[in-house]
Parts: C-alpha cells; structure tokens; sequence
C-alpha cells in the first residue's frame, strides 16, 4: 500500500510502498477511503506534541471500509463504513476510565500518533474504537466528523446547558461544525476570526453565525461562553472579557502558543477556564446520532494522498476554508 509517513519532526511526510498492515486478534482492517486533515497532525509533524511513536502515520479522522476482521471481532461486518477517530485505545481500568472519563486515560493510544493512521491505503484498529457511520454524506464530508465534530462536540457540551450566546475563535473546521449544532440547538453563535480574514468571517455567516469579526474587537453583545479553537494564547484573555459572570471559556485545541498575563478581574465573578482533552466513544454516540438529524453538513477541499504535505501546508497557512481531507 501507499502511505505517507513522518519519519522525523519538522521533516516533511515522506510517500512509502509497505505490506498493507493485518489485523491482529480484537482489530479490523480498514480501507481508507478518506482521511481529514486536523490541526493536531500539525503539531506532530512539528514536534509541539512529544509523544508521537516514530516512524508514525498520521491521520485520525478516518472513513473507509472494513476489508479484513481479527480474530474475535462481531461487532462489524466486512464491507460496513466505519470512522476511526483519535482515541485508538484505552486500558479500561484506570481511575479514569472506570470513572467513564476515557478521555483522560493514564495509558491511552492514539491514532495518527502512537498508533499508525489514516494517511495510507489500509489501516488497522482495534474494533471497540471504531464507529459505524451513519448519514447519506460522503465518505470525504464525514471524515472531519471524526475529530473535528467529536472534539468540536464535546467543547460545545462542556459550554453548560444555558449557553445562548456563544462566542467561537478560530473559525475553521470544528467551528463550522460546531456553529451547525449550536444553531440547530438554538443557539447565537458569535464568530472571532484573525484580524481581516474577510473569508472567515464570511464562511463563519454562511454557516448560521449571527455575527462575525475580528478578533482583537470586542464582542458586540455579552457572551454565555465561548470555545477557542485557534492555538493562540493571547485569545483565553480575550474570551475572559467577552463572557458574562459564571460564563465558561473552552480551549478545544490540543496545543496553545503561551497565555499572556491579565488581571485577576477578568476572571472574577466566578469565570471559568478550561481545556477540553480528546473524546470518549459515548461523545461519538451522540455526536453520530446528532449529525445526521440537523442534518450536518461539511465544508471540505479533498487532496491526493501524495499530497499530504500540500494539504498541512495549506491548513498552516490559514487559507483553508473548512477541513482538508486525503484521498488514496
Ligand atoms: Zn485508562
Ligand atoms: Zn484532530
């Protein structure tokens, strides 16, 4: 199979011919039919993330076709859909995953990052970590669900249930996703963009925000809460100053550039930081349930796999419009 590998951080992916992997007992295998590219690929590709296993393929937001079972595997059928996303494995008897925060795992495997991913022709994963997919959207529009939707989910669920007002920074993936749910659940989604990125802010309207703007603007009314999915650091101040007393403000990214000092006043009145870490299978549940009944839809840019390290460029670079995702 073809696959594109990293080798080395801050080197870019390299295109290798290998055996397509076999499933061992408990693990399917999958042909890739599409695979999302997400912010957090960067970061492994750069290194920000310490963690990876290399040589490693990367790519955690994958669709395809089971083509192979393990031994042991009934849950699926050769031929189903199914999405692999980031949680790959849990161990299932920490404190954290008894307590059914799975997300939090004190010996979890990622995929894309220790567990080779998406990026490539086939891969393999353990069954109990996939999911079917359901909803008439392509194989390549659902492939941002898979983290993109899941972490934009469950950021939007740890808002509080009387979030009506909701500010978004960073308006690319996840966001567009996340706007869709909130709208769909009724709510005002307020969207912060870079300075003058005029095609955000015009994405960010297109997808249901009720307003649009830079974000070094104050917020045009008082916020509920607000989720930052940019990387930036200097942004958690900013959202501090846009939500109301008790408002909560959720950083949905897996790496940020450093917070900048504030005063204590911007937090006072029982305001709220925090950071949303990775996903539990019951947050796929609902997410897969939800999805198709609002119904969502994603707005994707489909590269050739080869062109793997085209794609991150261009989500680096910040003039993607919605999720990059990897054909094979
Ligand atoms: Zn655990
Ligand atoms: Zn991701």
């Amino acid at each position: 199979m073809k696959a594109m590998v990293l080798e080395k951080t801050g080197q870019a992916l390299q295109l290798v011919q290998r055996p397509a992997p076999l499933p061992d007992a408990g693990q399917v295998q999958v042909k890739v039919s599409a695979c999302g590219v997400c912010r957090t690929d960067l970061h492994v590709v750069d290194g920000d993330l310490s963690e990876a296993r290399l040589p490693i393929i990367p790519g955690h937001e994958i669709v395809g076709t089971i083509s192979l079972l393990g031994e042991g595997v009934d849950n699926f059928q050769v031929g189903e859909r199914v999405g692999i996303p980031w949680l790959g494995y849990s161990c299932g008897c920490c404190r954290y995953c008894e307590s059914g925060a799975e997300n939090l795992c004190d010996e979890p495997g990622f995929t894309g990052y220790q567990i080779d991913g998406g990026y490539a022709e086939f891969t393999v994963a353990d069954a109990r970590f996939c999911f079917a997919l359901p909803g008439s959207q392509s194989d390549a529009e659902s492939a941002p669900w898979l983290c993109a939707g899941l972490i934009g989910y469950r950021s939007l669920m740890m808002t509080g249930e009387d979030c009506q007002r909701l500010g978004i920074y960073g308006f690319g993936a996840a966001a567009h996703i996340v706007a869709q749910i909130a709208r769909y659940q009724q709510r005002e989604v307020y969207a912060f963009t870079s300075p003058g990125d005029i095609a955000a802010q015009k994405f960010a309207l297109e997808m249901g925000a009720s307003w649009a703007g830079d974000s070094d603007r104050a917020a045009p009314c008082e916020l509920d809460a607000a989720i930052i999915f940019a990387p930036v650091g200097h942004l958690i101040p900013a959202a501090l100053r846009a939500v109301r007393k008790g408002g909560i403000v959720v950083c949905g990214g897996i790496h940020m550039s450093d917070i900048p000092s504030f005063p204590y006043h911007i937090l006072w009145g029982e305001r709220v930081i925090r950071s949303v870490a990775n996903l539990t299978r019951q947050d796929a549940q609902e997410f897969l349930e939800l999805a198709p009944l609002i119904p969502l839809k994603t707005r994707i840019k489909e590269f050739p796999l080869e062109q793997a390290n085209e794609a991150l460029h261009a989500l680096r670079s910040g003039k993607l419009t919605g999720a990059a995702v990897l054909r094979p």
